[in-house]
């Protein structure tokens, strides 16, 4: 089994993101710890965050904080402060709600060397967690390849992971759009996905799904998401990846359009492809 659910508001706090995730039939969630659209630090009400934990070990309901949008792991080191302070309050936050980790994305370099690229990741990534001593950890979220091929690949991931001084502190994120868009799962070779993540070590440290439906084709490296059956990859496709067992008892949180302000019956249909 996985924890199917979807991405809800905080506009109502941490508590009420939660509770509105169980009313709709969810047992997971994930969440903007912060205004997504900037690198603003907020300052956060503790107790209103740990009674947010408090409700989801009662309910059995698994979270996950997902990064503002302009965190970029691969900027260059002079940049990397405010990169930073954003990483430790995104983390401080999950933890106090008791969630799983911090979704980031693999990062964007703008510069000309790739590797180096790579090297300002691990540098970042370094500094942040040798700070951190809570429990939640980074999730490196694949990337679909739009303006950027980097992130793509469960090799770099993984690399990423076993290059950083903090391994144990990182864990993955896989975005089924993002992995059918960069060409990494094309909807019909999951059995080869799933071998070679295994060898890589990929799905050892597999912390969360989100699951979402592709509007374009595999390798089309559109980052661009569509409800669960709906897209190009489809319902049988989805089906297989949720059976299978390197997803199971992970979070699996829908990111795709909702229909009326609601995941509660796409909740329901993919809890219905589990049975
Ligand atoms: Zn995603």
């Amino acid at each position: 089994m996985v924890n199917v659910g979807c991405h809800v508001s905080i506009q109502r706090g941490y508590l009420q993101a939660a509770k509105m995730a169980f009313q709709i039939g969810a047992s997971s969630f994930q969440y903007f710890p912060k205004n997504p659209r900037n690198l603003t630090i907020k300052s956060f009400n503790l107790h209103e965050a740990e009674a947010c934990a408090r409700f989801c070990e009662e309910k059995g309901l698994l979270s996950m904080g997902h990064a503002p949008y302009p965190l970029n792991l691969a900027v260059e080191e002079d940049l990397s402060d405010i990169m930073l302070q954003a990483i430790l309050n995104g983390l401080d936050i999950t933890d106090a709600c008791g969630s799983v980790g911090l979704v980031v994305h693999f990062g964007k370099y703008r510069g000309k060397d790739p590797l180096q690229g790579y090297k300002n990741i691990i540098y970042l990534l370094n500094k942040a967690l040798r700070q951190w001593h809570g429990k939640a950890c980074i999730l490196l979220e694949n990337q679909a390849g739009e303006g950027t091929r980097m992130g793509t690949t469960l090799e770099e991931l993984v690399k990423i992971r076993n290059l950083s001084d903090y391994p144990d502190k990182i864990g993955f994120c896989l975005d089924t759009c993002h992995a059918f868009a960069s060409g990494l799962w094309t909807g019909d070779n999951w059995n080869e996905v799933q071998q070679k993540g295994t060898e890589l070590g990929y799905f050892d440290h597999l912390k969360a799904v989100h699951l979402n439906d592709s509007m374009y084709a595999s390798g089309s490296r559109r980052d661009r998401h569509s409800c669960i059956g709906k897209g190009h990859i489809g319902e049988a496709p989805i089906k297989q990846l949720l059976r299978s067992s390197v997803v199971k008892g992970l979070p699996v949180v829908l990111e795709t359009p909702s229909q009326g302000g609601s995941h509660q019956s796409e909740i329901a249909y993919v809890q219905s492809l589990l049975d």
